[in-house]
């Protein structure tokens, strides 16, 4: 029933649950680490917060409907809900991964689970050739992000399920940067998805959390005895705060892309400006691909300015984004993805995964989106003067001048 609705109507319907008690319109925060029991033999629904906690449970409900899956979980940040979900693997195990993937992730794969014996193989994920030639006898998971952070190389997530029913692995899909607004990949084939909700579904830089769901039972029944026994789960008052983010979501995101797309027709046409990278746009590779399983290219972009010294300028000169890792909120984030977000890739990994030592990664938040042109202006004069030798131009953007 509550299906028929409209993704935003269901947005609100899953994050306000009405407290049955009293008719408070939200979740009351538990602050409880244990709960009584009735009697001797009689245990309720709840015993420790570890294992159940009513308010985080509603979180995990809500984004179990609305990614589409049998079950939520919500985890200390967005690295405990991977690192939980690899451990679904044993030694022995291998998995399929992107060579792009996020940083945190690379580092987990490559410094933890190695030295415990799950192997892994980087590959081009938009190449399904290159996945079918990686998969072994022991592949048990193909793990894809799409978009790929920071260059937005798009992944088929529907193929690339394909490819992993037929060699009979999971596919584990990170939707941090379209969301449930505007992907659902368990509807494409995926069996588990994952989120960095510090990002678009907190939408406020003021919590680190994620999120985990499972399309199917059995997964969920793994997935909740690995987050009982490792023990990263999400504190009440992030999980009610995160609940809070879901409530506007869609009209963050929506917002926020609409913006991006226009920042990214503005971009492309700069001379200063190299390559913009935003599956929004008709001349990216993967456009195609994320029209079909997405409703947008989100809200986040990266572009090259063709090298480090350029990229400097234009961070000292804009005043708008705030510098720093991190995106998916109210305001804009600007980041150097060589030494921030990607820094845990060698030089060589970097050029392998695109990363040019001029790419700056831009996320796009609520300003108006006039003002961040003018201020995206604004930085690459700083850019262009450099090259000419010119003298600083006074050029204003609205309030800031
Ligand atoms: N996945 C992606 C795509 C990310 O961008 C990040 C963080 O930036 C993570 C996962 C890790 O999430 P967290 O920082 O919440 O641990």
């Amino acid at each position: 029933m509550a299906d028929s609705f409209g993704f935003s109507t269901r947005l609100i319907r899953e994050s306000v649950a009405v407290d049955k008690q009293t008719g408070a319109a939200n979740v009351p925060v538990y602050l409880s680490s244990t709960f009584h029991q009735k009697s001797f033999d009689q245990f309720g629904k709840y015993d420790y917060s570890r294992s159940g906690n009513p308010t985080r449970e509603v979180l995990e409900q809500a984004i179990a409907r609305l990614e589409g899956g049998v079950r939520g979980f919500a985890f200390a940040s967005g690295m405990a809900a991977i690192s939980t979900a690899f451990l679904l693997l044993s030694s022995g195990d291998h998995a399929v991964v992107p060579k792009n993937v996020y940083g945190g992730t690379f580092r987990i794969l490559t410094q933890v689970l190695g030295r415990l014996g799950i192997e892994h193989t980087f590959v081009n994920m938009t190449d399904l050739d290159e996945v079918e030639r990686a998969i072994r006898p022991n592949t048990k998971v193909i793990y894809i992000e799409t978009p790929s952070n920071p260059t937005f190389r798009i992944t088929d997530i529907h193929a690339i399920s394909q490819i992993a029913r037929t060699h009979r692995c999971y596919t584990f899909a990170d939707n941090t940067f379209m969301s449930p607004v505007f992907q659902r990949p368990l509807a494409l084939g995926a069996d588990l998805v994952l989120h960095s909700a510090t990002k678009f579904i907190s939408g406020h830089s003021d919590v680190v959390a994620g999120l985990a769901v499972a399309g199917g039972e059995e997964l969920a029944e793994k997935m909740y005895f690995l987050q009982n026994a490792l023990g990263a789960v999400l504190g009440v008052q992030d999980a009610w705060l995160l609940l809070r983010g879901l409530k506007t979501l869609d009209v963050r995101i929506r917002r926020s892309a609409a913006s991006a797309r226009k920042i990214a027709g503005f971009l492309a046409e700069q001379p200063e400006v190299r390559h913009v990278y935003y599956p929004g746009l008709p001349d990216h590779p993967g456009h195609a691909v994320q029209a079909r399983q997405s409703e947008s290219g989100g809200a986040v972009l990266s572009f090259d300015l063709g090298n480090e010294a350029g990229a400097r300028l234009f961070v000292d000169r804009v005043e708008i984004p705030v510098f720093a890792v991190s995106l998916g909120a109210v305001e804009s984030i600007l980041s150097y993805p060589p030494r921030m977000s990607h820094a845990e890739l060698s030089p060589d990994e970097q050029k392998d995964a695109g990363i040019s030592s001029g790419l700056l990664r831009l996320s796009v938040g609520l300003e108006d989106s006039e003002d961040l042109i003018c201020d995206l202006r604004r930085g690459l004069s700083a850019v262009r003067e450099s090259k000419n030798g010119a003298v600083r131009s006074g050029e204003s953007c609205g309030r800031l001048s």
